[in-house]
């Protein structure tokens, strides 16, 4: 008889789990707490605007693509992408820069701003495009069973790069403020600030300029339906409305043996959690968790976040399709943020008008946008600062913009640290997981095979390799195969 799998969660690590496991042989059934598929990339419709609820900016297509040919497929089978240009829109106190599609365009552009400047980018992303090939080809496809896994002697001659950080070199590369600003902001994806990010993940720049922003047609939804169908073509089942609320040990299996929804009770051969690692060992008796509160409260979490997701009664000129609003100071937000866990005085935020490349996020002649300032985890949560910071930003964005828009919201919806909580489970309302420092990277992140019960295991962005949705694929990945080798089909 085949063996079942039930998976926790519906986010994009178990839905890549789920296919490589239904493909290896095993019963697989998915278990969603949430109404809907997604996890936090679920999504939300209104008064016919779409939005994604979480994240938009598709990096590293060359995970995608590994993901759906390990499967004979392409994600052309399923979505079409189109490569976004500009990128990406910086918004400075004194200048608005675009980020074009091409590295070429990209040094030009570095060199109109300060001399020199271009050369200097074209090395580093040279040197960053090795370590993007190195930590695809060696790294991050590892369980973190084994420091021994990442042994070699290309690695081992990176070492140095774990005791830089992309702070420091964006410092000594560049003179100008908003470079090295521009630099910094793709490690902010890992969950971190840039001076606690070691220099060798200055592959996610390479990702950034090399590999460029590409948008799914239909939005990251798109990626989420995309594997649904396949793992429902596959064999997978999928449960909504299903949140696990016990796991009931066979003590002398050493093995999780009964999950409890609210009205059913499931009899596991193997259980895989994607939901938040914390939370899933909150379900077991205390005797058989791994990681105590202790543990978590050292951890340096991603921020939470405060999204606003807006529809608006009239198109909105002058943005990009991405925006991201540094026209305040970066410093003063991280400390809020990292040091002080307070609520920032004057936020950093990032905007995202979809309908700028897909007319189908919005009706005709309106526009959906998405607000996203970073915040502490693990504060107090207030839906009448929500109120307040709503004005603030849409004030901030009518002077960008060069009209007023307060009257021309027609609904919003705001999503905080207390939604991550209640919606998703997040330790302390983290909104992208456990960040990628120093000391969070590969055997020092959480195990993904439990040490205490023989077929639970554990996925997505607070275990191998880190954040973010290439991370989650690539975790689903790596589970499966951990499975396969612990508990052979
Ligand atoms: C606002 C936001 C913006 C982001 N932007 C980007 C971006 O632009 N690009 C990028 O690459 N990444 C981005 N990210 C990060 C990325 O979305 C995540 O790292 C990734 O989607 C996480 O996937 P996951 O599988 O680890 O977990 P999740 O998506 O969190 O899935 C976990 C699931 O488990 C479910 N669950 C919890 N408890 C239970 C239970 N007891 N029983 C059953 N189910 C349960 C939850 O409901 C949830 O559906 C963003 C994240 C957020 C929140």
């Amino acid at each position: 008889m085949k063996k079942n799998v039930y998976i926790l969660g519906s986010g994009f690590s178990s839905l890549a789990a789920s296919c490589y496991l239904a493909r290896a042989g095993y019963e697989v059934s998915v278990l969603e707490k949430n109404a809907h598929i997604g996890g936090r990339a679920r999504q939300w419709k209104h008064q016919g605007f779409t939005f994604d609820m979480g994240p938009s900016f598709y990096w590293m297509p060359d995970v995608f693509d590994t993901f759906f040919s390990d499967f004979e497929k392409k994600t052309s089978d399923y979505y079409s992408l189109h490569q976004l240009n500009p990128a990406y829109e910086v918004v400075f106190k004194n200048q608005n820069i675009a980020i074009p599609d091409n590295l070429d365009a990209i040094c030009k552009l570095f060199e109109s701003l300060e001399t020199g400047a271009g050369k200097k980018l074209r090395a580093y992303i040279d040197k960053a495009g090795d370590n993007y090939r190195l930590a695809i080809q060696n790294l991050v496809y590892q369980p973190g069973e084994s420091i021994f896994e990442i042994f070699t002697a290309e690695t081992v001659a990176k070492l140095p790069l774990f005791f830089g950080t992309i702070k420091k070199d964006s410092q000594r590369l560049f003179d100008e403020e908003e470079l090295r600003q521009i630099v910094q902001f793709p490690v902010l994806f890992l969950g971190a600030k840039p001076a606690q990010t070691p220099s060798f993940y200055n592959f996610m720049n390479y990702a950034d300029f090399q590999l460029g922003t590409w948008y799914p047609e239909g939005g990251m939804y798109a990626v989420v339906a995309a594997m649904v169908t396949l793992a429902k073509s596959l064999g997978v089942s999928f449960k909504t409305d299903s949140e696990v609320v016990k796991m009931v040990i066979d003590p002398k299996r050493k093995a999780v043996s009964e999950l409890h929804t609210q009205k059913h009770v499931f009899f596991p051969d193997i259980v895989l959690s994607g939901a938040d690692y914390a939370h899933t060992e909150q379900l077991l008796p205390a005797t058989y968790r791994q990681y105590q509160e202790s543990y978590w409260a050292k951890k340096v979490f991603a921020p939470s976040a405060l999204l606003f997701y807006i529809g608006f009664d009239c198109e909105i000129p002058n943005v990009a399709h991405h925006s991201l609003f540094f026209d305040t100071d970066f410093e003063r937000h991280a400390a809020a943020i990292y040091d002080d866990k307070t609520w920032p005085e004057d936020p950093l935020f990032y905007a995202s008008f979809p309908t700028k490349t897909d007319k189908t996020a919005a009706p005709n002649g309106k526009e959906a946008a998405i607000i996203l300032i970073p915040l502490a985890t693990a504060m107090q949560d207030d839906k009448s600062l929500h109120k307040s910071y709503f004005e603030m930003i849409l004030s901030r964005l009518s002077r960008k913009v060069g009209r007023s828009l307060q009257e021309k919201v027609l609904f919003y919806r705001s999503f905080g640290i207390d939604d991550f909580k209640k919606e998703y489970h997040a330790y302390g309302g983290n909104a992208y997981g456990l960040a990628n420092t120093l000391l969070q990277t590969h055997i020092l992140r959480p195990k993904m095979k439990s040490k205490k019960l023989h077929n639970l295991f554990f996925t997505g962005q607070l275990t191998v390799p880190g954040p973010g949705v290439p991370p989650a694929l690539i975790s689903g990945k790596i589970v499966s195969q951990l499975i396969q080798k612990y508990v052979p089909v």
